[in-house]
């Protein structure tokens, strides 16, 4: 297990999947093998001089036979049964956003669950608990965080990531008010913080409204402070979940700010994009802070934030003394993969900090697109420039955009990043990530277990205490860090894995921009800023825009799994969605328009389905094997249009 291993060739992406026809069978199963037989010589060798708990003969009892023909036998029905699974191995298979995972994480998976190691704890999961605190010091470098002072950990999701950050968020910006009725308590001389302005004040002399208005790094350094003053970080700890949010819950905190400071302030608010993930829904549910309290910043024609409309929130924010817990920046949207302008956020956020004292919690929600940011990674680390990341690219075909790029190379400046390995960093499932540019947000939500901690044990001997889970796979921890020794996090690896898969994206968009599907026309969503190519469909004789998703919806039936159709029948497989105007807005007009519709049109219909495509095939542009995947699937495309437009014609047929 080196960590600096022999990187003279960056891996060919030959080598990284089974491949389509599993052409890399034969290393597979060699390496699948090879680590059960090593399992089982483990086992063997671990006090031989006990031995056999099974006995031969009692493979010829009636009851042990019954077992294992029940176990063969069903095993049998199982595969059968699996063959109506999903084929994500396929170029075929444009739909939602999953991949095959490679063939490193996936024996780093099934190796490591042989020996089935729990990472709450290191007591479980002596090895997988130090790879897993590898593999998140891998991603925090990705995202540009300093290696000292990160802190990030697997989770089963970014649904889970997202939540956990929140709940980061929600603690900090409370937690000067604790640290002040702490301080009170203990008799501890007032703590000095950073206003956003630029000024040191003592926590004592300020209002509700400042009190509410300190950035993360500054309350973090006060609660050091604060840690200091009390001489013992348990004493600190306990006075401030006392006195703080975690400790009181809303109701009691609330009604105490309002009994000390007089007027309470309006509810905090998280600021997440129009179109973001509807697990900051279940994020604020879940923390209580009401999902009333997620205020959608519109999003523009390229479905990136609109970053005028963020700042008049801000602005209006700070006039109106709204307290903002967080807010989330969305890199590669699920819907379309649109990555959210983080640079210009994180100006915003430095702008109100200056004019109007406001300071606030700042997330990157990558689930999506995090991977994608290795672009920008030089080998040691290093963030490359625009320049060099374009350098030799075809300017057509350009990956990414001089908007995507600023976007990623911004990362650092987030106060944590949500990545999902399971989505851009193929790798099975359950391995989301969470990544926080300061270790000591952990002290906002740790929480102690007697069985699980042991006086005198190392901060990472038992990670359970710092995060939402408990048990968790160490083989997903060992299939995340498998995966990342064979394609690093950098443009040399993962950068130009899925760097191939957004050029077959951009190949894709250029050909369905271009071809003549008359008299059906493709309206277009714009270039994709990473591998997902959306588009309605307009004809000539549709009178409303209802006809127009009313085909979308009958493609999408056409080209997915369901309706009891077997998977054979089908030749390209795709998703859909629709673009509803309480989140998108105007910005779906230009695509609304494009189909010759008005707004009102579009309100009236309540939305604009497009079809939606995933493209995970590295190899789409480069167009291998004997099927133009790209050619192939205009042309199916177009055999359904014509085939659905005369479904929806015909008279309904009386059953
Ligand atoms: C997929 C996704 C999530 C949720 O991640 P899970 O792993 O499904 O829990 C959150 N945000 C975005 C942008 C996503 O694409």
């Amino acid at each position: 297990m080196s960590d600096d291993p022999d990187r003279r060739s960056p891996a060919d992406l030959s080598s990284l999947f089974l491949g389509p026809k599993a052409e890399n069978a034969d290393v597979f199963e060699r390496l699948l093998l090879e680590a059960f037989r090593d399992h089982v010589f483990w086992r063997r060798n671990f006090h031989p001089e006990d031995g056999f708990t099974i006995r031969e003969q009692d493979k010829f009892t009636p009851g042990y036979q019954a077992s294992i023909a029940t176990l063969s036998q069903e095993l049998f029905g199982l595969l059968a049964e699996l063959k109506d699974g999903v084929p994500f191995f396929s170029p075929r298979y444009v739909g939602h956003m999953a991949s095959d995972p490679t063939m490193a994480s996936l024996i780093g998976y099934i190796a490591t669950m042989l020996y089935n190691p729990n990472n709450v704890a290191a007591e479980g999961s002596p090895v997988t608990t130090r790879l897993e605190l590898q593999v998140a010091a891998q991603l925090a470098r990705m995202f540009g965080y300093r290696a000292d002072r990160q802190w990030g950990h697997l989770c089963s999701g970014g649904t889970v990531a997202n939540i956990e950050a929140l709940w980061v968020a929600r603690n900090l910006k409370y937690l000067p008010v604790a640290l002040r009725w702490g301080a009170e308590e203990l008799g501890i001389a007032s703590l000095h913080v950073v206003r956003p302005n630029g000024e040191r004040a003592r926590l004592d002399d300020l209002g509700v409204w400042e009190l509410l208005n300190i950035a993360p790094d500054a309350a973090l350094d006060a609660y050091d402070a604060f840690g200091r003053a009390t001489g013992d970080p348990q004493v600190a700890a306990a006075a401030v979940a006392r006195h703080g949010i975690s400790g009181l819950g809303y109701q009691a905190f609330g009604l105490r700010l309002a009994e000390r400071f007089g007027d309470a302030l309006p509810p905090g608010v998280v600021l997440v994009p129009s179109t973001a993930h509807y697990s900051f829904a279940k994020a604020c549910r879940v923390l209580g802070m009401g999902e009333s309290h997620l205020l959608r910043v519109p999003v523009d024609t390229h479905f990136r934030v609109d970053t005028d409309a963020l700042e008049e929130i801000l602005h209006a924010s700070a006039a109106q003394h709204r307290p903002v817990i967080a807010a989330v920046a969305v890199m590669g949207t699920t819907e379309e993969g649109a990555v959210d302008r983080l640079d210009l956020i994180d100006s915003a956020r430095v702008r109100a900090g200056r004019r109007h004292g406001l300071a606030f919690y700042l997330h990157a929600d990558a689930a999506w697109g995090g991977y994608a940011s290795a672009v920008v990674r030089a080998t040691d680390g290093e963030k490359l420039s625009f320049e060099a990341v374009s350098q030799g690219q075809p300017a057509g075909a350009l990956w990414p955009s001089e908007s995507v790029y600023h976007a990623f190379a911004a990362l650092d400046r987030a106060d944590s990043v949500t990545v999902d390995p399971h989505k851009l960093g193929a790798v099975p499932y359950p391995a989301g990530a969470i990544s926080f540019r300061d270790r000591r947000v952990r002290g906002m939500v740790s929480v102690d277990a007697p069985y699980l901690f042991h006086e005198g044990d190392s901060d990472t001997a038992y990670i359970g205490r710092f995060i939402l889970e408990g048990s968790k796979p160490g083989a997903a921890a060992a299939s995340v860090w498998m995966a990342h020794k064979v394609l690093p996090l950098d443009a040399t690896g993962y950068g130009r894995l899925i760097g191939e898969s957004a050029r077959g994206a951009l190949a894709l968009h250029a050909a369905l921009g271009s071809c003549d599907l008359a008299p059906f026309r493709l309206v277009l969503l714009p270039r994709p800023d990473v591998n997902i190519v959306c588009f309605a469909i307009g004809h000539p004789e549709f009178e409303g825009l209802e006809e127009s998703n009313e085909l979308v919806d009958r493609v999408y039936r056409a080209m997915s799994i369901g309706g009891g159709r077997p998977l054979r029948a089908l030749d390209y497989l795709v998703t859909k969605t629709v673009l509803l105007p309480r989140e998108y807005g105007h910005a779906a007009d230009p695509v609304v328009e494009g189909l010759g519709f008005t707004h009102d049109d579009y309100l009236r219909a309540g939305g604009v389905a497009v079809v939606r495509c995933t493209v995970m095939d590295p190899f789409l542009a480069a167009r291998r094997g004997n099927t133009d995947h790209i050619a192939g699937f205009i042309a199916t495309l177009e055999r359904v249009l014509n085939a659905e437009l005369a479904g929806m014609r015909a008279p309904a047929s009386t059953p």
